[in-house]
């Protein structure tokens, strides 16, 4: 999504020493001490860090499940006016969409929406068949209708730090997760402020701070993409087994990432 005014501020900035002497001085950090410092800190603290330390280049990610409800509201009640972005893949529950709206009109959040350069009908026209559908078909299309638009606007606009509802207590690779990792992809950060947070922190603060969630969660779904690629999860099931639970017969029955979130050269 074009964002003029963003952009134009971004440009001017391209053209004063003060960017490039904070990027130069934000490239430099040192990943194991920050760590060692952001783990001690409160979820509130590891926010205003990224905020401290990379102003308007900070932004949040935003998958509109539990844990990007408990970073918005956070971005609401500390009167942040840094983006968030939202990516609209085409594929979403209309329940996604309506989440989103819901927190644009009750916190009046700065929410971008971002869009694939291709609609669902060009891509499949071009493909001859759902990508989702099959293997290697799953990762073009997370790539081409997620991470593709997500770094375009990253790069394109100068942002160096994201901010991700990612935490340890997930599993599979997430149960190593750092609260700072380097993304080359965008020569940043992905921040996760929550990281150490177990299910009941996210569960006690969206109920003490009244905030919505998505309704999905409610009915067996605790982890939601795109609803072609997402199902409901049966009990004692890994949370994350309903995510492209169609590809799971054919393959190696390993959990699968979007490749959104990036860690050691693949997704998290
Ligand atoms: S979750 Fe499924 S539909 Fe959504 S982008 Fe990935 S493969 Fe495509």
């Amino acid at each position: 999504m074009w964002n003029f005014n963003f952009t134009i501020k971004q440009l001017l900035r391209n053209y004063t020493g003060s960017y490039a002497k904070r990027m130069e001085q934000t490239m430099q950090l040192d990943i194991i001490s920050v760590n060692q410092k952001l783990r001690n800190f409160s979820a509130v603290e590891r926010i205003q860090w990224a905020v401290d330390n990379f102003g308007m280049d900070a932004i949040l990610l935003s998958s509109m499940q539990k844990t990007a409800s408990v970073l918005m509201h956070y971005f609401y009640s500390l009167g942040l006016e840094n983006y968030i972005l939202f990516i609209d893949t085409g594929y979403h529950f209309a329940e996604t969409l309506q989440l989103r709206d819901e927190f644009i009109t009750r916190y009046k959040l700065n929410m971008v929406t971002l869009y694939p350069d291709l609609t669902i009908e060009q891509q499949e026209k071009l493909y001859g068949k759902k990508l989702y559908q099959y293997i290697d078909g799953q990762k073009e299309c997370c790539r081409l209708r997620k991470e593709a638009p997500y770094l375009s606007y990253m790069k394109n606009n100068g942002l160096m730090l994201s901010m991700v509802g990612l935490r340890q207590t997930e599993g599979g690779k997430r149960s190593k997760l750092e609260p700072l990792l380097r993304d080359p992809r965008i020569e940043g950060y992905a921040l996760h402020p929550l990281f150490d947070w177990s299910d009941e922190q996210i569960e006690s603060y969206l109920l003490e701070n009244d905030i919505p969630i998505h309704p999905l969660h409610n009915k067996n779904y605790p982890s939601i993409g795109c609803e072609c690629c997402t199902t409901p999860v049966r009990p004692g099931e890994n949370p994350r087994a309903g995510r492209w639970r169609h590809l799971n017969e054919s393959s190696d029955n390993v959990p699968k990432y979007c490749n959104i979130n990036f860690s050691d050269g693949s997704g998290i």
